[in-house]
């Protein structure tokens, strides 16, 4: 991808929000005031080297070389004050302030160097004229260098300096000096380009990573959503959203396993609605499904803890599973249970019907624990007797010596 100039002059520090660690980054690198010192102890060096050369020179030439050297220390000065306070200054979510910052140093330097070096081509002798002009060079090279960091100021900066350098020297009558410093900085110029170009790579592969990675986590998202709707769907029941079958299984074994470890009561009712094939026959199946809906809710309703659970065990029978409920707890519930169910109205193509249930208990005590199959079949029991008994009805298989005696 080839960038165009005004593209590379648009990218700042702020073009990468996402990437603030390589923002922090350049700006330490930036601020660091190493580059200055070096540059404005050459620029020192220029100005003592040529007071050193001495020989026929007015009054104001020294004066200039000294005026030279006070900005350079002054700015050596600036640029190490800037450091420390980019050191000490807390960076945390400031790039904006720091990117500004470093800005208006690149100018402020820009501006220290040119005036420097001017005043070193109008009074110094041609020996370290010609040293400035390399100096200038060095300057120059080492902003190109780094211009791929922060573009706009470096360039800014770059061009303070030569427009400085390049109209002192033709004031002073030196011409040759303007197309030498467009050749340096058109040659200098394809290397920043180059140097850009990466960059603006760099960026882009960052951004693409930030892209996939955001992808990637709302896929991951997506997949545990659908996971955990998976896992509810296979242990709810369709028509009601109770429990189902699997669940209840699941729940029972929780609790009634002899290694559950609970020290308490555990109670099963088991119901099933009377009559419903002839209130199917009667009312069709869609009437059917509705009231098994509305059961559904009356047996929701009785839940108060937890642990408790309301499932839909297979066609029109139902069952609650009780931890910590003692056997005549659970008859209460069930009472109440039943005389909900009786109470609620179905509605049936626009009338209001009845239905009621019949339950069965079984609890399993805490000295005399039986293994889940066991409860199961004891409030099955249990509700085949409340069927015989004549229905709408609650009955609970108290011990084990009651289910067998029924059992025989
Ligand atoms: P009992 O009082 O002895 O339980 O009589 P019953 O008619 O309820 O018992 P039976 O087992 O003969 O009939 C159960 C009926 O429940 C038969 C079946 O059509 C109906 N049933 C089972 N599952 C569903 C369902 O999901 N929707 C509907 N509408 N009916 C169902
Ligand atoms: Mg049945
Ligand atoms: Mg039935």
């Amino acid at each position: 991808m080839r960038h165009t100039w005004p593209d590379i002059l648009q990218i700042t520090l702020y073009n990468c929000p996402k990437a603030k660690l390589l923002i922090r980054d350049m700006l330490d690198e930036l601020f660091l005031p190493w580059p200055h010192l070096i540059a404005g102890m050459a620029i020192i060096v220029c100005a003592v080297y040529s007071v050193w050369l001495g020989g026929d020179r007015f009054a104001t030439e020294a004066e200039a070389e000294a005026v030279a050297v006070a900005i350079m220390i002054v700015h050596i000065a600036f640029r190490i004050a800037i450091h420390r306070h980019y050191l000490n200054s807390s960076y945390t979510d400031r790039e904006h302030y720091w990117t500004r910052l470093f800005f208006v140093s690149a100018l402020v330097s820009g501006l220290a160097w040119g005036t420097s070096l001017s005043l070193l081509i109008v009074s110094a002798p041609d020996q370290v004229k010609y040293l400035t002009l390399t100096i200038a060079c060095v300057i120059i090279q080492s902003a190109t260098a780094r211009a791929f960091m922060a573009p706009l100021p470096l360039i800014l900066q770059t061009l303070v300096l030569v427009i400085m350098v390049v109209s002192t020297s033709a004031w002073n009558g030196d011409w040759v000096v303007a197309p030498a410093a467009v050749l340096f900085i058109a040659f200098q110029a394809g290397h920043m380009r180059n140097l850009i170009a990466m960059r603006f790579r760099e960026w882009q592969a960052q951004k693409d990573k930030d892209h996939l990675l955001a992808q990637l986590a709302k896929a991951n998202d997506d997949l545990s959503e659908a996971n955990e709707a998976l896992r509810k769907a296979a242990l709810t029941d369709g028509l009601t959203g109770l429990a189902n079958r699997r669940a209840f299984d699941l729940h029972l074994e929780l609790y009634c396993s002899p290694d559950a470890g609970t020290l308490e009561p555990v109670s099963l009712i088991f119901f099933d609605v009377d009559r419903f094939k002839s209130f199917n026959d009667t009312h069709g199946h869609q009437a059917g499904d509705q009231c098994l809906e509305i059961i559904s809710r009356c047996a929701r309703a009785m839940l108060t803890d937890t642990r408790q659970l309301a499932a839909r065990y297979g066609g029109e029978e139902f069952a609650l599973i009780l931890p910590g409920t003692k056997a005549s707890e659970a008859r209460n519930i069930a009472e109440a249970l039943r005389e909900l169910v009786c109470r609620m109205p179905i509605p049936v193509h626009g009338e209001e019907v009845h239905i009621t249930i019949s339950l069965g208990i079984a609890t399993t005590e805490v000295q005399n624990r039986v293994a889940p199959r066991t409860l199961l079949a004891r409030a099955d029991l249990a509700l085949y007797r409340a069927k015989q008994r004549g229905r709408n009805r609650v009955e609970v298989i108290e011990a084990a010596s009651d289910a067998e005696t029924n059992d025989a």
